[in-house]
């Protein structure tokens, strides 16, 4: 996933693809001869801090912690800090960000690109309510601070790094007393008893997401584990550890998923979550990055990778739309490595995912029929008049997404006001026609 970084010498060459500025006064001599883009970890599953002829401006250097108010629960941290190293501060603090997406290398700045959510949406939305007001770098303005009444912000979170360089940010916390999750595993026979009781429980709990295996025929289809989660109220024993990003770490492993591996792989997580206890109790760290430590299931896809289609359909159209997924799957015997339910409450923002419903997320193996399945999800998704994740979808085109999102054309001119000489340029930004 991340690209070498190529040293870059910006008096005499334009060549890098990769730019890591170190601090304030480098972002005022960007070239601007090519598209520029910020980039986060770079850990999207779709070029969206990176384009053919763009130069990348890597922001990790920008990750300090400028101001923390201990008594409010306020921070302002630059852009490129990692939630996974925010994160271990502020639960040493008792404070935690209320929305945090699977991977502790994801970046702030990422987070606001895509407008992330988490497994928390239900209760405390996405990563835009949390935000109180963004520092952005343009080359025609200069920095500028902009706060949620403004459009610039609007545009600016779920704006892909299309609007600016966002250098630092204000985020509101979420108090805690102690630091670790209760966690209550519960097996449901198939999906629709694992929605009934998301959607029963979703008030009562912190955190709610479901592993669903979408390999199984018939009335089976869905059978899984519902995980609900709850801060533990005074009981402190984690200690946070620095975390490793460990999805760069290996080289060479071989290939393991095929139609065969991929279900038998789906059924050993079963079992394998059966012999654990219904209830338990876990560290904060391992609640908040359920991704963190398992990142070999990326690994055994081989160099080829995989593709992830996630949608949120409403809640009064999830089931006609998901039968009809079941039948694709079963008709082009597509091989599941993944299956997993959550629910979202809260306003649709522009183009970035979120609004309510139920959110569906299925990975399968790249290959061709991989691109034949996702075209049939699309057909499904703009039947049911769902909206797909952008920062997971690496072939989503134009079409596509003005049907999807009915602020696209609202959006797309917003960025066109705040940089008219489009400064800025990605791979999803030539691919959305934005
Ligand atoms: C293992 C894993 C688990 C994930 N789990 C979730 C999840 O639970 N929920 C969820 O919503 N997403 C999830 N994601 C997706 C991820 O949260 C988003 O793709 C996120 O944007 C990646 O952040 P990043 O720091 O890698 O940013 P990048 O991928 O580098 O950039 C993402 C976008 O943000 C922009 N951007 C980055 N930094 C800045 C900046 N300083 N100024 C302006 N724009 C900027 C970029 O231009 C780009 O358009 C997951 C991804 C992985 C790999």
């Amino acid at each position: 996933m991340s690209q070498p970084i190529q040293s870059f010498d910006k008096t005499t060459t334009t060549s890098g693809d990769l730019f890591l500025p170190e601090r304030y006064h480098e972002l005022l001599n960007l070239p601007l001869q090519r598209p520029i883009i910020p980039r986060g970890a770079g850990l999207s599953y779709s070029a969206a801090a990176s384009g053919n002829h763009c130069l990348s401006v890597d922001m990790r250097q920008f990750n300090r912690i400028l101001a923390f108010d201990e008594e409010k629960g306020i921070i302002t941290v630059e852009a490129g800090i990692a939630t996974g190293e925010l994160n271990n501060f502020l639960i040493s603090k008792d404070w935690v960000l209320p929305v945090l997406p699977g991977y502790p290398a994801i970046t702030i700045g990422g987070c606001i690109g895509f407008n992330v959510h988490g497994k928390s949406q239900y209760k405390v939305g996405t990563f835009i309510n949390w935000i109180k007001s963004i520092t952005l770098f343009h080359p025609d303005t200069g920095l500028q601070t902009c706060t949620p009444d403004t459009e610039l912000f609007q545009l600016t979170v779920g704006g892909m790094g299309l609007t600016g360089i966002i250098v630092s940010a204000t985020i509101a916390l979420k108090k805690i007393t102690g630091n670790l999750m209760s966690v209550e595993a519960i097996k449901v026979k198939d999906i629709n008893t694992a929605v009934a009781l998301m959607a029963e429980k979703a008030e009562e709990y912190d955190y709610i997401y479901a592993w669903n295996n979408f390999n199984l025929r018939g009335k089976h289809f869905g059978k899984g584990i519902v995980y609900l989660e709850n801060h533990l109220p005074d009981r402190k024993e984690l200690n946070p550890k620095p975390y490793i990003n460990k999805l760069n770490r290996f080289k060479k492993i071989p290939v393991l998923y095929n139609g065969l591996t991929v279900k038998t792989m789906n059924r050993v997580y079963e079992l394998m979550n059966a012999l654990q206890p219904r209830q338990r109790i876990i560290d904060l760290v391992q609640a908040s990055f359920p991704i963190y430590n398992k990142e070999l299931y990326y690994y055994f896809f081989g160099k080829k990778g995989f593709r992830e289609y996630q949608v949120i359909f409403d809640l009064d159209k999830w089931q006609a739309a998901v039968a009809e997924i079941q039948k694709i799957i079963a008709q082009m015997n597509m091989p599941i490595a993944l299956g997993s339910l959550k629910i979202f409450k809260g306003e649709p923002h522009n183009i970035s995912f979120s609004g309510s419903g139920l959110c569906v997320t299925i990975d399968v193996p790249n290959n061709k029929k991989s691109i034949s399945f996702f075209e049939a999800l699309d057909k499904i998704t703009l039947k049911y008049g769902g909206i797909i994740n952008l920062s997971k979808d690496s072939r989503a085109d134009a079409n596509l997404v003005k049907h999807c999102f009915p602020h696209y054309e609202q959006f797309k001119q917003g960025i066109h006001r705040y940089d008219p000489n489009q400064f800025f340029g990605s791979e999803i930004r030539t691919r959305l026609d934005l």
